[in-house]
C-alpha cells in the first residue's frame, strides 16, 4: 500500500491508499462520530453522521470517501458541525426521550453524540413511529421504537454470522427493521448469537436477561474468556451484586473481534444456578441404604487420602486413575496431573482429548512431530486461498471460526466441503461432497494418487523437507483409483477438481476435527490429511497448513499441561530418561513413573475387571459422555472408591464416594489455551457459591493431606511453573497474562511475541513422513439385523452433557426435543413422518426421540446430537493406536413407536 500525505484540520498526516478517510482520521486519533459505522462490517453511509468536508468536493461521509493523495480535509468547521447537529435531531425526532429509564444508557451513542454536539431538543417535532417491541425470542428485546435504521445489525447478520434473520421491512415512513419474529423473514433463521445486540449503537436490541438489573455505570466490568468450545472467544462479563447480567465479546480479541456465539454470549445462568454444589458430600450408608450427606472439607480430604493410601497399599499405584479435565484451567490441570505422578507414582492420567482429538496427535506426532493447529484463525480469514474442511460441522461446533471462514469466502477464498452430513457451511461452499461415512482415508488417499498422476505435487517442498516420497508413489502404484467412487460414493471428476484447487492455489487449509477423528481408523484419516499437506508444501508457510479444530474450551491445554497417559506436559515422553530427570529436578520428587498409563476407554475396561480401584474424576462426566454408557456405568459401580470434582451433581456424581464442589470458570483466575495454541487469561468475575474452590486449590490441599506442600499461592505462580515445565510456554509468564496478552506458542521467552504459523522452517521430527495408509472398512457395519448407520455430533445451543448449557431455560428452549436425523427415504420406508416418536437400537442400547426427516444425510445413515444419552448406543472399539473409540459409526436399527 502506498503512503499518501493528506491534510486533516491544517494538519499533515500519513495515510494509505485504499483507506478512508475515516480511517485515516481514526489511525492517527482524529475522533469523527459514526453511527451506522462498524470496522467489522462493510461500510454503509446511511446515517451520515461522520460528514467532513472536503476540498473541492464539500461534505462526503468519511466512512464511505476514500483519501487521495493531497486530499484536504476539515472535521470540525461550523458548517460540519451544523450538518451533524441536524442529522442528531432528525433521529431524536422520531426516538423516544427516555434516556432516564433506557437500559442502554450510558453505552447508547445516540445520546452520546447528542450530549456531546448539545443537542437537547429537536426542531423536527412530527409524527412518530409506533412499533412495539417484538417477542418471541428466548434472549433479544427487539424494541424497534428506539431503533435508527442504522442497519449495523443486518449487515452483522449477513455479513459475519450468515444467518441473513434481519432485514429492512415495509418502506418510507415505515421502514423498520423484521427479523425472524416478524411476518417477513422465515422465523427459524435467527440463531440468537445475539450480534446485533453487541452492533446496535442504541437501545433497540437489548438482552432480555440484562433487563431492569442494572446499567453499564451500575456494573463491574472484568474480561475473560469463554468457558464453551475451543475458539476461545474473549468476552467481557458485567457483574452486579456477584451476578453476571450480560456478557458481550471482546471487540480488541484476535479471536473473536466482538463476536460470540448463543451459548458464549447467553449461556451462563448456571453459574448462579441454585443446583450448585456448595459443600463436599460423603456417601453413606444409614439402615441398608446409602446416600449422600454432607461433610466438612476436613473429613472429605482425609477420607480421600485413607481410601487412595489403602488401594495403593493393597494393590499399587497403577490400581489408581484420574480423569483431568478440558473444562479446567491449564494451572488445575498441570497440578491434577502432577499430583498423580508426583504423589500417586502412576500416569493413569487422561481426559477427554483421548475421546476427541487423540488420533490427531498420534497420527501428526508421527508425520510432523507436533499436532497443534499449525496456523491461526487470523490467517484463515485473512490469507488462505482454499480451505478444505472436513469432518467438521463448524458452524455449530466452533461458531466464531466459521464466521471467519465466511468471511474468508467473502474475500474470495474458495471453500471445499468433505462431509457425509450436509452442514451449514456446505451452502456457501464451491464444492461440496457427501462420502460414504467411515470413508475418509480413501477419499484422501484418492486425492493424493490425483495429485501424483497429475504432477501437481510440490517437487521442491518434497525435496527439501519430506520423507518417505519414492516409497509412497511406489505404494500408490497399485492404488485402486477405479475403486474409489464405489467406495465413497463420490464422482472422480469431482475429486480432481478438489485435488487441483487444493494443490494450486497458493495457501490451502485443512480443518477438521471429530468427524475424522472419531474413527477405529482415526490416525489414519489424519496421517492421510497430512499426506496432502506434505505432498504439495501447503504447509509451513502463512496461510497454509494443518488445522485441526479442537473441541473444548481448553482441551489443548489439558493436553499441553500433559493431562494424558502418553505423555508428561509439554509431550514429554514417560520412557524417555531426559523426561523424567527434568520432572524429578522440577518436582524434587525421585522416581516419577516411566511407563504408560492407561487412556479414558481403558481405565473404565480395568474398572470394570476390577484393576482399577480408586478413580479421581475433576470436571468430566464419563457417565454421559463416553461410548457404550452402560458398560461405563457398570465399571463405575465396581469401583472401591470414586472421587467426583465438580460445579454440580452430575450423572457421574451419583456414583461417587466422595463429591467436592469446584468453581465455575467464573470463579476464579487462570489461563485457557485455545485451538489455535493461543494462551489466554481467565479472570474470577464473581464469588464463588458456599464453600466450593478452585481446582487447583482442592489438588492442593489433597495433596498437602499427602505430605506434599506445594504452597502455591494464587493460580499464577502455577502458571509460571508451567513455563519451567513446559518449553513451548517458556515465556508466558503470569506477569504477561495479567497484562492482557494472548500468546500463542510457542513462545520460547518473555521477550518473544509468540508464533502464528508452525513449521516455517522445519517440522519438530526434522523431515515431515509420507505415511501409506490403507484403507480399513469402520468396526460395526450394517447387517440385516441392524440395517443403518447412526452417527453423533453437537448442535449450536448445547454443549457435550449440558450440565452447563441444560441451565439456561432459553437454550433449552431453542434446542428443542430430542431428535434424530433421518433421510426421507429412508423415512418414506419406514411411513415415519417428520416428528414421529422413533425407537433407536443399537447391540448396547436403545433410545427414544424424535424423527426429524433431512436431506442433509445419505440414505442409511441417521444422526442423533450426543447431548441426550446417545451414547448409549455407540460402541467402545478403540482406534489401535490413537486409543481414541468411534463414536463416529455404528450399526443400528430404527422403528416407529407406537
Ligand atoms: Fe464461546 Fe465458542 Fe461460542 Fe466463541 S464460538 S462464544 S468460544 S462457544
Amino acid at each position: 500500500m502506498a503512503n499518501l500525505k493528506i491534510s486533516v484540520d491544517n494538519n499533515t498526516i500519513v495515510a494509505f491508499e485504499g483507506q478512508t478517510i475515516l480511517e485515516a482520521c481514526q489511525a492517527n486519533g482524529i475522533e469523527i462520530p459514526t453511527l451506522c459505522y462498524h470496522p467489522q462490517l462493510k461500510p454503509l453511509g446511511a446515517c451520515r453522521l461522520c460528514l467532513v468536508e472536503l476540498k473541492n468536493k464539500g461534505l462526503v461521509t468519511a466512512c464511505t470517501e476514500k483519501v487521495r493523495n493531497g486530499s484536504e480535509i476539515i472535521t470540525n468547521s461550523e458548517k460540519v458541525i451544523q450538518a451533524r447537529k441536524i442529522i442528531l435531531e432528525l433521529l431524536l425526532s422520531d426516538h423516544p426521550a427516555d434516556c432516564m429509564t433506557c437500559e442502554k444508557s450510558g453505552q447508547c451513542l445516540l445520546e452520546k453524540y447528542a450530549y456531546q454536539y448539545g443537542v437537547r431538543k429537536t426542531r423536527y417535532e412530527g409524527e412518530k413511529r409506533v412499533v412495539h417491541p417484538r417477542d418471541g425470542s428466548p434472549f433479544i428485546i427487539r424494541d424497534y421504537e428506539k431503533c435508527i435504521l442504522c442497519g449495523r445489525c443486518v449487515s452483522v447478520c449477513e455479513q459475519i454470522v450468515g444467518a441473513d434473520a434481519i432485514g429492512f421491512g415495509y418502506r418510507g415512513f415505515n421502514t423498520r427493521i423484521v427479523s425472524g419474529f416478524d411476518e417477513s423473514l422465515k422465523e427459524g433463521d435467527c440463531i440468537f448469537c445475539g450480534n446485533c445486540i453487541q452492533v446496535c449503537p442504541v437501545g433497540a436490541l437489548r438482552e432480555i436477561n440484562a433487563e431492569g438489573k442494572g446499567r453499564t455505570w451500575d456494573c463491574t466490568i472484568e474480561n475473560t474468556t469463554c468457558p464453551y468450545c475451543g475458539v476461545g472467544c474473549g468476552i467481557k462479563t458485567f457483574i452486579k451484586d456477584n451476578q453476571i447480567i450480560k456478557i458481550q465479546g471482546q471487540d480488541e480479541s484476535p479471536v473473536n473481534h466482538g463476536w460470540l456465539c448463543v451459548k458464549g454470549r447467553f449461556g451462563y445462568d448456571y453459574v448462579s444456578d441454585p443446583g450448585r454444589l456448595k459443600k463436599p458430600l460423603i456417601r453413606r450408608k444409614t439402615s441398608g441404604n446409602s446416600g449422600f450427606v454432607e461433610t466438612t472439607w476436613d473429613e472429605a480430604l482425609n477420607f480421600i487420602r485413607e481410601k487412595f493410601t489403602e488401594i495403593k497399599a493393597r494393590y499399587g499405584p497403577d490400581a489408581l486413575a484420574g480423569l483431568a479435565s478440558a473444562k479446567c484451567t491449564n494451572e488445575e490441570n498441570y497440578l491434577f496431573q502432577k499430583f498423580f505422578r508426583q504423589i500417586i507414582k502412576t500416569n493413569n492420567i487422561d481426559h477427554c482429548a483421548r475421546l476427541c482429538h487423540a488420533s490427531t496427535i498420534a497420527g501428526l506426532f508421527q508425520t510432523l512431530g507436533s499436532a497443534a493447529m499449525s496456523n491461526s484463525l487470523e490467517e484463515i480469514e485473512n490469507i488462505t486461498d482454499c480451505i478444505l474442511i472436513t469432518g467438521t460441522n463448524v458452524f455449530e461446533t466452533q461458531p466464531v471460526t466459521s464466521y471467519r471462514i465466511r468471511k474468508a469466502v467473502e474475500r474470495g477464498a474458495c471453500l471445499v466441503v468433505i462431509d457425509p452430513r450436509k452442514t451449514r457451511m456446505a451452502e456457501i461452499a464451491s464444492i461440496y461432497l457427501q462420502p460414504r461415512i467411515g470413508t475418509d482415508v480413501c477419499v484422501f488417499n484418492t486425492l493424493a494418487k490425483i495429485i501424483l498422476d497429475e504432477g501437481l505435487y510440490n517437487q521442491d517442498f518434497i525435496r527439501n523437507r519430506v520423507d518417505g516420497f519414492e516409497e509412497f508413489c511406489a505404494w500408490m502404484n497399485n492404488f485402486p483409483i477405479k475403486e474409489a467412487e464405489r467406495i465413497t460414493g463420490l464422482s472422480l471428476e469431482k475429486l480432481k477438481e478438489v485435488a487441483r484447487i487444493y494443490a494450486t492455489s497458493g495457501t490451502s487449509m485443512i480443518c477438521w476435527s471429530m468427524g475424522i477423528t472419531q474413527h477405529t481408523t482415526g490416525t489414519d484419516n489424519v496421517m492421510a490429511l497430512s499426506n496432502l499437506a506434505l505432498l504439495t508444501g501447503q504447509i509451513g508457510k502463512p496461510g497454509a497448513g494443518l488445522s485441526p479444530l479442537r473441541g473444548q474450551n481448553n482441551v489443548q491445554g489439558a493436553c499441553d499441561m500433559g493431562a494424558l497417559a502418553e505423555f508428561y506436559p509439554g509431550y514429554q515422553k514417560p520412557e524417555n530418561e531426559a523426561t523424567i530427570k527434568k520432572f524429578e529436578t522440577l518436582w524434587n520428587e525421585p522416581e516419577l513413573p516411566v511407563q504408560k498409563g492407561l487412556t479414558v476407554v481403558e481405565i473404565f475396561e480395568n474398572a470394570y475387571r476390577g484393576k482399577i480401584k480408586g478413580l479421581y474424576i475433576m470436571g468430566e462426566n464419563p457417565a454421559l459422555s463416553d461410548p457404550d454408557i452402560t458398560h461405563v456405568r457398570e465399571a463405575l459401580e465396581k469401583l472401591d472408591f470414586l472421587v467426583v470434582q465438580d460445579i454440580f451433581f452430575t450423572e457421574t456424581a451419583a456414583y461417587a464416594d466422595v463429591i467436592l464442589p469446584a468453581c465455575a470458570s467464573f470463579e476464579k483466575d487462570g489461563t485457557f489455551t485455545n485451538t489455535e495454541r493461543r494462551v489466554q487469561k481467565v479472570t474470577r468475575c464473581v464469588v464463588q457459591p458456599g464453600e466450593s474452590k478452585p481446582d487447583w486449590m482442592i489438588v492442593q490441599n489433597l495433596a498437602g493431606r499427602f505430605g506434599c506442600h506445594w504452597n502455591y499461592q494464587n493460580a499464577w505462580e502455577i502458571t509460571n511453573e508451567i513455563s519451567k515445565a513446559v518449553s513451548p510456554y517458556g515465556g508466558i509468564t503470569s506477569r504477561r497474562i495479567l497484562q492482557g496478552e494472548k500468546i500463542q506458542w510457542p513462545c520460547p521467552d518473555e521477550n518473544h511475541p509468540g508464533t502464528s504459523t508452525l513449521h516455517i522452517e522445519r517440522f519438530p521430527i526434522g523431515r515431515g513422513k509420507l505415511k501409506c495408509i490403507d484403507y480399513r472398512q469402520p468396526f460395526e457395519l450394517p447387517d440385516e439385523e441392524y440395517p443403518l448407520v447412526l452417527t453423533t455430533g453437537r448442535v449450536l445451543s448445547e454443549y457435550h452433557t449440558r450440565t452447563m448449557t441444560g441451565k439456561t431455560a432459553g437454550l433449552r428452549e431453542i434446542t428443542g426435543e430430542p431428535f434424530c436425523l433421518i433421510s426421507r427415504t429412508d423415512a418414506r420406508k419406514m411411513k415415519i413422518r417428520n416428528r414421529d416418536r422413533i425407537r433407536i437400537s443399537s447391540r448396547r442400547g436403545t433410545l427414544e426421540l424424535f424423527a426429524s426427516i433431512s436431506d442433509s444425510i445419505n440414505d442409511g445413515v441417521v444422526f442423533i446430537p450426543f447431548h441426550f444419552g446417545a451414547n448409549i448406543l455407540t460402541h467402545s472399539k478403540l482406534d489401535p493406536v490413537a486409543k481414541i473409540p468411534e463414536f463416529k459409526v455404528c450399526a443400528c436399527k430404527v422403528e416407529k413407536v407406537r
